[in-house]
């Protein structure tokens, strides 16, 4: 029996074992579903693109500033090409990959989400913390399959031992998505390690779990004996945020040559988002009054020198 109740997507931030370990716990099944309709994503794109989206949500509610941004790049050797996410600490997050519509054969009864994403390649993570330089964590893909290529990201370029669980259920459509991250902070008790590291078994189905239980009734069934306490809870969801007007700031910046190239050579100027998959055109005539912007621009600045 299908469950066609609607529980929206959110976020808990936890902190476990009286301070020893922190969590992120997160339901994402409307937004891969929302993922996998903009981009016609196959049943296994719906997967790789669908877990990396939830664990870059889980790495934007980590960061601080309001401005900060935090961009996932999967780069592996297999069908799927490169797949890329945004996250911001509001819980927004976007996303695409190179080819949407690639699939791979079933291993077993799971989606081989390895052999889409391919098992060598990188994990390449970029934080935009509005300093001069952005921080850069790059690792090895461990097997494609996302989770524990997260899982090596956290332990060894954050130096954050870390357990990672990430699924997507999909059937026509995303039945359910999430992920659970679990984190050691320093000076955890050997004991709290081992209670843990004792319950990886049960959080390995995470999407299975938030399908029948959803966000509170999984943090119920699988944190109790870690005294999760509850810190925050924050909505997410996909969104793009492009705009006509941000585009037009794009061509702007392109200076006045290479639109007058455009308009030369095309007539115009098509842009494509990729995040949102929505394609802006642009006339010759639209292009031109780009150009007097960009001139007056230029002699305002000129006037108050
Ligand atoms: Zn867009």
């Amino acid at each position: 029996m299908q469950n066609f109740e609607i529980h929206p997507d959110a976020m808990l931030r936890l902190s476990l074992l009286e301070g020893q370990a922190r969590a992120f716990l997160v339901e994402s099944t409307q937004l891969v579903e929302r993922a996998r309709s903009i981009h016609n994503l196959s049943r296994t794109a719906t997967a790789a693109l669908g877990r990396t989206l939830t664990m870059t949500s889980i790495l934007g509610a980590m960061l601080k500033g309001k401005d900060e941004s935090v961009t996932v790049r999967v780069e592996g050797n297999g069908p799927a090409g490169m797949i890329m996410a945004v996250g911001r600490p509001d819980g927004t997050v976007k996303g695409f990959m190179a080819h949407p519509g690639a699939d791979v054969p079933r291993r077993g009864e799971k989606l081989d989400v390895g052999a889409l994403v391919g098992r060598e390649g990188t994990l390449t993570v970029i934080k935009d913390l509005r300093l001069k330089e952005p921080y850069v964590g790059q690792v090895p893909l461990q097997s494609g399959e996302i989770g524990e290529d997260f899982a090596l990201y956290f332990t060894s370029s954050e130096q954050t031992p870390s357990l990672v669980s990430v699924g997507v259920l999909v059937a026509e459509k995303v039945v359910s998505a999430g992920a659970l991250v679990i984190q050691l902070m320093p000076g955890a008790s050997e004991s709290a390690i081992m209670s843990i590291e004792n319950s990886a078994g049960m959080f390995m189905d995470i999407s299975k779990t938030l399908a029948n239980d959803h966000l509170e009734g999984t943090c119920e069934q699988l944190l109790t004996h870690l005294q999760p306490e509850l810190l925050e809870k924050l909505p997410v969801a996909y969104h793009c945020g492009c705009s006509r007007k941000k585009v037009e700031k794009l061509l702007m910046q392109l200076g006045e040559k290479e639109l007058e190239d455009m308009i030369r050579e095309q007539g115009g100027a098509q842009v494509d988002c990729h995040f949102c998959n929505t394609r802006r055109n642009f006339t010759a005539e639209e292009l031109r009054a780009l150009i007097k912007r960009i001139n007056d621009k230029k002699n305002e600045s000129q006037k108050t020198e």
